[in-house]
């Protein structure tokens, strides 16, 4: 007996909707020899006289299908393809492009220190700047892109029919600077910047799990960089990607092992020629040769949060060298280095106070250097931190001032001492006699707050001589000194003088 089974679909009349209709029907056919038999073959016309059957709405159980299919290959919270569904994109590509010989790039999109926005304003403000966040995203790529959310920070774009790599490294420009506007939350601007890594098939990859393994070690390679936040993939990155975890087991071992050093850096005030404070910077002490730059591993210590160790390491450090040359009669004031991360963190600022209490250090003779990027956030829990720390009397400066964002209102709000010029300002300084009018700009605004001006990387004495002329400037650099050890610092005091 052949019961027929159907799914119609009949647009309904009044209003525009769907109906999903199942039948199951059976023919009925007139025997020759009189009576009816049930549906065997209902081409033979005249012997048809009829369908018995039966017609159910299916439309909810079709909805509830179509929800557990897009469930399956969609992200939730953004609406945005996932894994599943890309993986099968990219699957299809690959057998596109190798037939017609075309190329086509994968774009890992990686929001940069995520957790510390998830950790600082809590989850639910995460999920809405991720949702507002692919929004933008989506707004920035082609419509034929294929953009998914692989989960966390972590979005991929794909972009079918790329004529060369060129093409994807303008795309991942083009998004960089669509996503610099801040998000606002509470009255608060909620700043996120990017790493992007990129693979072009099938020149880095002529599988899926290689594009992929390879768009991932681009990334981690952006993410290395302060200012180009991407990367193209190539060969030479891949022992890079092995050098970051060499990297993170390094800091791991030197905490056990003890291998942070703490070098100062003196600070010169330029209308004295005397020491006005020094720098505490950190350094790895490998071995008796080797020492280890913070460049190699602030990075990653700020991926892994084992900044917080770090942080404390060079704080009790300084304390301990303040200390010991209290007690020697000398006083310098000490500036050291806080991430946004350890600013972030609960009780960061009772913490900070207990260690200076614990070596009888006066708030007086610290200066934490906190990055323009972080006093910017001016998030709930950093703020605090800071009005606590200050409260107490420790001065606080605005490192690598200028590289920021330019809204500059923060200056006003926030209580600072301190403006330190990025270095890169004097990079283009080659004569004591150049009109450069950003400097002098910056030092009248940083006097009319009454704050200290500090500029970084005073290389020459070209740039020397030019910042004694804008006068009222405080010059660090490897002109005056470059980081030394606490037994130098206090040799390099000795030899200079120090402020009153
Ligand atoms: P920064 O805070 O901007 O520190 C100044 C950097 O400029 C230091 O690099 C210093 O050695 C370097 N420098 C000084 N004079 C000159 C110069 O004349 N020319 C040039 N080109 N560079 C000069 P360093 O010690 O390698 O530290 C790099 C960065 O690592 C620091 O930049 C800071 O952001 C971070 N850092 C260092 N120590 C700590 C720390 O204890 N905690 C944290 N969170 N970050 C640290
Ligand atoms: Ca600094
Ligand atoms: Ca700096």
């Amino acid at each position: 007996m052949a019961l027929n089974s159907q799914e119609l679909r009949l647009r309904c009349k009044n209003n525009e909707s769907l109906l999903h209709v199942e039948v199951r029907a059976i023919n009925i056919e007139k025997k020759i020899t009189g009576g009816y038999k049930l549906g065997r073959n209902y081409n033979r016309q005249q012997n048809f006289i009829g369908t018995y059957g039966v017609a159910r709405d299916i439309t909810e159980k079709k909805k509830a299908e179509e929800i557990i299919r897009f469930q399956h290959n969609h992200d939730l919270l953004t609406g945005l393809p996932n894994r599943t569904l890309l993986n099968g994109h990219l699957n299809s590509l690959i057998t596109h492009s190798n037939i017609n010989n075309e190329k086509f790039a994968l774009l890992f999109i990686d929001i940069n220190r995520f957790k510390l926005i998830n950790d600082t304003y809590g989850q639910s403000v995460g999920d809405e700047i991720l949702q507002s966040f692919a929004k933008t995203l989506r707004q920035s790529t082609r419509d034929e892109d294929i953009l998914a959310r692989l989960g966390s920070d972590e979005f991929m774009l794909l972009m079918s029919d790329v004529i060369s790599s060129d093409d994807a490294i303008a795309a991942a420009k083009n998004i960089i600077s669509k996503t610099t506007t801040p998000f606002k939350h509470d009255g608060h601007d909620i700043h996120i910047t990017l790493s992007i890594g990129i693979a072009v098939y099938p020149d880095h990859g002529e599988t899926r799990e290689e594009l992929i393994k390879n768009s991932d070690i681009a990334v981690c390679n952006a993410k290395t960089k302060t200012r180009k936040r991407h990367c193209l993939y190539s060969n030479k990155l891949k022992n890079k990607n092995s050098n970051t975890v060499f990297v993170e087991n390094l800091i791991r071992n030197s905490i056990k092992e003890e291998r942070f050093v703490v070098f100062y850096q003196p600070q010169i005030d330029l209308n004295t020629g005397k020491v006005h404070a020094a720098e505490a910077l950190v350094r790895i002490f490998a071995d008796e040769e080797t020492i280890i730059l913070p460049g190699k591993f602030i990075d990653i210590a700020e991926e892994t949060s084992l900044i917080n160790d770090i942080g404390e390491i060079v704080l009790k450090k300084a304390c301990e060298d303040i200390h010991e040359w209290n007690k020697r009669g000398l006083h310098i004031q000490i500036s050291i280095n806080m991430s946004a991360i350890q600013l972030a963190m609960d009780n960061f600022a009772e913490y900070v106070l207990e260690t200076l209490n614990n070596y009888s250090v006066n708030p007086k003779e610290i200066e934490l250097e906190i990055t323009e990027n972080t006093l910017v956030q001016n998030t709930k829990k950093t703020l605090s931190n800071i009005v606590k720390l200050t409260d107490a009397g420790i001065n606080i400066a605005v490192d690598d001032f200028g590289t920021g964002y330019s809204s500059l209102s923060y200056l006003d709000h926030l209580p600072l001492n301190t403006l330190k010029l990025d270095k890169s300002f004097l990079q283009n300084i080659t004569s004591e006699n150049m009109q450069n009018t950003i400097i002098p700009a910056i030092i009248n605004v940083s006097n009319g707050l009454q704050l200290d001006f500090i500029v970084e990387g005073v290389e020459t004495q070209a740039q020397h001589k030019y910042l004694l002329q804008q006068g009222s400037c405080i010059g660090q650099g490897y002109y005056y000194s470059r980081p030394i050890e606490k037994d130098r610092l206090i040799e390099f005091i000795h030899q200079h003088g120090q402020k009153k």
